[in-house]
């Protein structure tokens, strides 16, 4: 085998190991360890120590302990049942080595007789005899025995002998690495090299000390190496020259003096970043963020706008039709009647399609919504400048490059999300695009009024939701989400539904998993024209529609969300300007960390606090989206106790941007650690 091994040693297949075939191999590749360098982040549990010898007349029973002995005598009965014996000997007594099921031939090999072994085992004691029943610890050269034995989680399969055996092979192997962080973060980590953190890292003595220094660094490694990522992704994009786009803000100024409000200072701020991208020479890959009801929509617009007086078009995406149209009606109503505005529509007749696809390519429309159906290979563009697309935070990084590669050199790309997430989630996740975050919420909105029940005081609640429809306004019920059972989930929201019914007759629709996408529509633009009062779901009604006559919402069983998706929820409601309320029902007492969750929603209506504190009561696993999204598993960094690492390493990022520092001495960072290979044509 080569002797200077690099890096790639590493991110070699698990047969080049010593002692490890197909079938091994085989046994990991079901765990997801498909190479050496994931073999590394499969960490002891707790482990055996088998330092200290005894002698084996101070052997205490029912203990792990380790002697040197040596064999005497075979007795072999070769009777069924009857168990194989070795009887050995030091200085000080007897002791039977017990084997059951093995050969004659193997144990005769690792316990020869007159030679010195060392053993290491539960000790018994049986018919006034020291026994040690079927010994997996045998050896000649004492060393080997007389350590601490890690124990791993162990793959079926594969014992804990075998595992030691083979991660102690690459720990003893690990190749030479150069350092690939500065001095100034080294020093952060005491100067432990990456060699020194993984040894340590597998030393069972090190059990749990997540905030040693080989720990931090080893977590602060896997979060700069996603970083870098994004950070070279970003900087790919925006390398790729554009046509500036030339506009006046004076037109941009007109609708924004004729809307029947003004915009806030993020929105504002928000509009100048978004603008200064669109005519600078840079490709534009932004994101913006704003918890729901801070006012995007309107931003996205004005920017859309921009780009049309510059003689380019715009395609606006959005996750379902109604969102779309709902957009398409908003831009017909603010911009001038020479803008030339379409939906392209899944419902519409494959003629009319036929026509706006033809018009698209002629140029002769000036912007165009729709859902996905507009990133068709059939709809061309003329001249698109533009792609704006609205809540898409089920996009993982390597679909949004995808997209990012596929938009035109000239087209700019704008998405938006209403996922308020904490900021180390940001970074990870979005950190391959530049970022606006609209924070604080138009102030003309009242706050959503918040209130806990216990289920058994139904006949308030529905007190309450007889007098707002008295009132004239609408509710959202949402059933509760057990996700084990989609059964259950569809039973009780039609029960649910029929009980309300009856109260409320012809007031009431229901909406589950089962409704189809078309009738879900039609339920869905019914409840916008306020021909029912009452819309009962079992999934989370779409997010980014304005519903401004829906005030209330009541959410059963609220223990089974997080407290991000209680906000998104809650957050369908208040986009009007009526006094709105949130009823959370439950079903028992609530437990003191639940209360303490409950009040952050009274408390805060900013949903990107609520993000975070949400992450810090559940771990970040179970913030809103976070499965969809893509991000990849840390092996080691976590967002709630890694909050530092993450700050720092967005720091040394910028710093490396700044200063335009070389990056291909972090190539064996970059391969060893980006799984998603996104980068692979780096340095
Ligand atoms: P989101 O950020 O969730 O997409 P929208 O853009 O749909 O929010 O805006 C929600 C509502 O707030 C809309 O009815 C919109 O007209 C209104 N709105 C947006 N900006 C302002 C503002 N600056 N002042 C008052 N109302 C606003
Ligand atoms: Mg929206």
């Amino acid at each position: 085998m080569d002797i200077k091994r690099n890096y790639k040693y590493l991110l070699s297949d698990l047969t080049a190991l010593k002692g490890v075939g197909i079938k091994t191999t085989n046994l990991l590749k079901k765990k997801k360890i498909n190479n050496i360098f994931d073999l590394l982040w499969k960490l002891p549990k707790s482990y055996t120590d088998r330092s200290l010898s005894s002698k084996i007349k101070d052997l205490k029973i029912d203990e792990v302990q380790t002697i040197t002995v040596i064999p005497q005598k075979y007795s072999f009965p070769r009777v069924r049942n009857l168990p194989n014996r070795v009887l050995c000997k030091d200085e000080t007594g007897e002791i039977d080595c017990v084997f059951f099921n093995s050969y004659e031939g193997y144990i005769k090999k690792i316990l020869p007789v007159g030679k010195e072994v060392t053993i290491s085992g539960k000790i018994k004691y049986f018919r006034n005899k020291y026994q040690l029943t079927n010994p997996k610890y045998v050896s000649e050269d004492s060393s080997i025995i007389k350590q601490k034995h890690n124990s791993y989680s162990l793959t079926e399969g594969i014992s804990e002998k075998v595992y030691n055996k083979i991660i102690f092979q690459i720990i003893d192997n690990l190749p030479k690495i150069e350092e690939w962080h500065s001095k100034d973060i080294l020093r952060k980590f005491d100067n432990i090299s990456w060699n020194e953190s993984i040894k340590k890292l597998h030393n069972p003595e090190n059990i749990g000390k997540f905030k040693e220094n080989f720990y931090q660094r080893l977590a602060f490694d896997e979060i700069f190496s996603t970083f870098l990522v994004n950070s070279e992704i970003r900087k790919k994009i925006k390398r790729i020259k554009k046509t500036k786009k030339e506009f006046s803000v004076k037109n941009q100024n007109k609708i924004i003096s004729e809307l029947d409000f003004s915009l806030t200072k993020d929105q504002s701020k928000t509009l100048d970043e978004i603008n200064k991208d669109l005519s600078s020479e840079n490709k534009m890959f932004r994101l913006l963020q704003g918890d729901v009801g801070s006012g995007k929509t309107i931003v996205s617009l004005l920017s859309a706008f921009n780009t049309i007086n510059s003689g380019f078009q715009v395609a606006v995406m959005a996750p379902t039709e109604i969102l779309a149209r709902q957009h398409f009606l908003l831009a017909k109503k603010i911009f001038p009647k020479n803008i030339r505005v379409e939906l392209l529509s899944g419902k519409s007749s494959y003629k009319d399609k036929k026509v706006i696809l033809d018009r698209l390519l002629k140029k002769q429309i000036d912007i165009v919504f729709g859902t996905h159906a507009l990133f068709q290979k059939k709809v061309e563009f003329k001249k698109l400048g533009l792609i704006i697309i609205d809540e898409q935070h089920k996009f993982g990084v390597s679909q949004r490059k995808k997209l990012s590669d596929k938009a035109g050199k000239d087209c700019d790309v704008l998405l938006m999300t209403a996922t308020p997430i904490p900021r180390t989630l940001t970074m990870t996740i979005y950190g391959d695009m530049d970022l606006s975050i609209i924070r604080e919420k138009p102030n003309i909105r009242k706050p959503i009024k918040t209130y806990s029940k216990l289920e058994n005081k139904i006949e308030d609640v529905i007190k309450f939701v007889k007098k707002e429809i008295k009132l004239g306004n609408q509710i959202f019920w949402v059933c509760p989400l057990i996700e084990e059972s989609k059964k259950i989930d569809h039973t009780s929201a039609v029960k649910k539904s029929k009980y309300l019914e009856k109260l409320f007759p012809k007031q009431v629709y229901l909406l589950h998993g089962k409704t189809t996408a078309d009738e879900k529509e039609i339920i869905l633009n019914k409840f916008l024209q306020n021909d029912f009062k009452i819309l009962v779901s079992t999934t989370i009604i779409e997010v980014g529609i304005d519903f401004p006559n829906a005030n209330v919402i009541i959410i059963e069983n609220a223990n089974k969300f997080g407290l991000s998706q209680l906000h998104q929820l809650r957050g369908r409601v208040g986009r009007g300007n009526k006094e709105s309320s949130c009823i959370l029902m439950f079903k028992s007492n609530l437990s003191d960390n639940a209360k303490k969750r409950i009040n952050i929603l009274k408390d805060s209506n900013d949903g990107f606090r609520i993000s975070e504190e949400d992450m810090r009561l559940r771990g970040f696993g179970d913030i809103l989206g976070f499965k969809q999204s893509g991000i990849k598993n840390f092996r080691l960094a976590d967002p709630v106790h890694n909050h530092n690492l993450f700050i720092l390493a967005e720091k040394e990022i910028k710093r490396i941007e700044n200063e335009k520092e070389n990056i291909s001495k972090f190539k064996p960072l970059i391969k060893l650690y980006d799984r998603a290979d996104i980068i692979n044509d780096i340095a």
